[in-house]
This record gives C-alpha cells, structure tokens and sequence, in this order.
C-alpha cells in the first residue's frame, strides 16, 4: 500500500514516472485508468483548488469521488479522528485524501495501513502534490530545472508549502532563495533575504506566498499595506526581467501579487491550477496502479 505524505516517500523514479505522466495526460486525456476505484476526501481546513484539483483529477481517470464534510461528521461528536478514518475504511475506499492542521495527522492515518493515504495539505509541514505541480510548471517552463533559481518570499515559516516546495526543489538540484521579514523568516541555512530587491537580478522564478493567519498565534503585522509595500510583486519591481511567477494560491490580490503581474504572461498562477490536475492524475495512477 503506497501514501504519500510527503515527496520524501517518491524514489527519483516514482518523481519522473509522475512527471512523465502529467506531461503525456496534457497532451491527451487517458482512458479511464481507475474505472471502478473509490476515493474519499476527508478535508478539516478550507480547499478551493486542491479538493476540486483532486476531484476532477479522479473523476477524469474515471474513478468515483465522496466527501466527507468533517463540520458535520461525527468527529464533531467526540469522535477521535482515528475512527472516523477506521469507519470510512470500513467501506473500502481506494484512498483517502485529507487536510488537516496538524502536521503530524496523516501520517499517523498512513500508519494504520487500512487504505492509501494522500496528503492534501497538513499544518505547515507539508503540501507535497503542490510541490510537484510546480515543479511540473516549473519543468514545463525551463524543461531542466537544475542550476535555475527560485526565491519563495512571503509567510516562509507558516507555509507547507514552502516547505515542501524547499525539499523537493533543493532535491531537483534548484538554487532556492528565501525572502521575509523577520517573522516569516524560518530557521534555515538557505541563502535568507529581507528584501525582493536583492535578489530580483538573480532569480529565474519568484513563488510568492499570503501570510497564513489561521496559523498565526498572535498578529504579526497590524498592516499588510506596509507588507506589501515592500513584498508585492509589482510591474515596477519586475521591470522587464524575465522572471516566472509562481503562487499557490488563494492569491491576496494587491498584497502578494499586484493586478498587473496577476494579468502578465510571466505569472502562471493558473497554469499551475490547470497542470495541478494533471498532476494529481500522474499522481492518483502512480498510487493506486503502479505501486
Ligand atoms: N492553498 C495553499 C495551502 O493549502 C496555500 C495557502 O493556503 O496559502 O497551503
């Protein structure tokens, strides 16, 4: 039984494979590879793109797709989250996929080895089928990665993203950069800036982040206007650099990104949406089919 909780669980092979096949389901959509397969999702924090990302990604390898919606799950009722995960076994599902806030969540659920576990996002541990949509953008942008360099700038700290983003570009042999303020600035021996502005001339790609409130445990800026003052990728900072742009989304307009960059060809904010399903489909085939 394969999960993936975290890119680490990929050899480079099983990285390659799903690469590979993202790239194959772009060009033309597959036959229905996981007819008769089952997936639940189980999401405990909000989801745009990722729960419908998976659905449709599912849906198109022709497999079925139920949600759990845990606001109105028994594990409103005092249900350990154990449980719940043994009960929706019980129905034999395929896979779940789930969200959570705490880092540590499905990989305790991967450990009782009742059906694969896939990671749509816990706390600020890990976000690993973002991590390899972008770097399918990123591929699909430069074709070899290795040697190009990407800042991440923005709430570094509180941010799976990032942190899955970091372990799997660094293992793509990328130089990656990290731009915050102090408070977003995680511990890390990574090159760390204060400023876009020294690292602008150096960059290939920028993936801008939001601040992740619903982790702050205190405020940490009574203002994002001074925020973004200083981290909003702008037209003005970008001047003619050809620089890709990356977000995983949800994008603070005018905070992260400005409406200009959000509308410029070199921001491929919806393209990584768009290859995300691909991706998870690559992802999805290598999970249930190849392992
Ligand atoms: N959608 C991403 C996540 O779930 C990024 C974000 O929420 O800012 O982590």
């Amino acid at each position: 039984m394969q999960h993936l909780i975290e890119t680490t669980d990929l050899n480079d092979k099983g990285i390659n494979d799903i690469l590979r096949d993202a790239k194959r389901f772009k060009i033309q959509r597959p036959i229905a590879l996981l007819r008769d397969r089952l997936l639940i999702t189980l999401f405990f924090e909000n989801s745009t793109r990722t729960r419908s990302s998976f659905e449709v990604a599912a849906k198109r390898l022709g497999a079925s797709v139920v949600h759990l919606d845990p606001s109105k799950s028994s594990t409103n009722k005092g249900e350990t989250i154990e449980d719940t995960f043994a009960n929706l076994c019980a129905m034999e599902p395929d896979g779940v996929i789930i969200r959570h806030s705490q880092n540590e969540t499905p990989g305790q659920l991967a450990k009782m080895e009742m059906t694969s576990v896939i990671n749509a996002g816990a706390g600020s541990y890990a976000h690993p089928t973002q991590a390899l949509l972008d770097l399918f953008t990123l591929q699909e942008h430069f074709g070899d990665v290795r040697g190009k360099t990407i800042a991440i700038v923005g709430d570094i700290i509180s941010s799976r993203v990032a942190s899955s983003g970091i372990r799997l570009f660094t293992r793509m042999g990328m130089n990656v950069l990290l731009v915050a303020p102090k408070p977003f600035m995680p511990p890390s021996e990574l090159p760390q800036y204060e400023t876009l502005e020294e690292v602008l001339d150096q960059v290939d790609a920028v993936m801008s982040l939001r601040a992740q409130l619903e982790r702050h445990t205190s405020v940490i800026f009574d203002n994002y206007g001074e925020y973004s003052s200083h981290y909003c990728i702008t037209p003005e900072r970008l001047g003619s650099r050809d620089i890709l742009i990356l977000h995983p989304g949800p994008v603070m307009r005018n905070i992260d990104i400005s409406d200009a960059v959000l509308d410029d060809p070199r921001c491929k904010v919806l393209d990584q949406v768009k290859n995300g399903v691909f991706t998870r489909m690559a992802i999805l085939k290598h999970l249930l089919l190849d392992a």
